[in-house]
């Protein structure tokens, strides 16, 4: 009998596009996980002055 994989939930993190999956850690809060890592949660608070103009527009949405 072949070993019985667990089937987690996946997502591609909106930073490096990179598929990772669910986590004890985010149990509760998985719907809010768009992040692999804390890495790249990091570097999207780290946008570039021209990308904070833009989001600054998005804002008024
Ligand atoms: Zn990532």
């Amino acid at each position: 009998m072949a070993h019985k994989k667990p089937h987690l939930p996946e997502k591609n993190c909106q930073h490096c596009g990179r598929p990772f999956s669910w986590r004890k850690k985010w149990r509760s809060v998985w719907t809010e996980v768009r992040y692999c890592s804390e890495r790249c949660r990091r570097s999207k608070n780290n946008t570039p002055k021209n990308l904070c103009a833009a989001s600054m527009v998005e804002d008024e949405f």
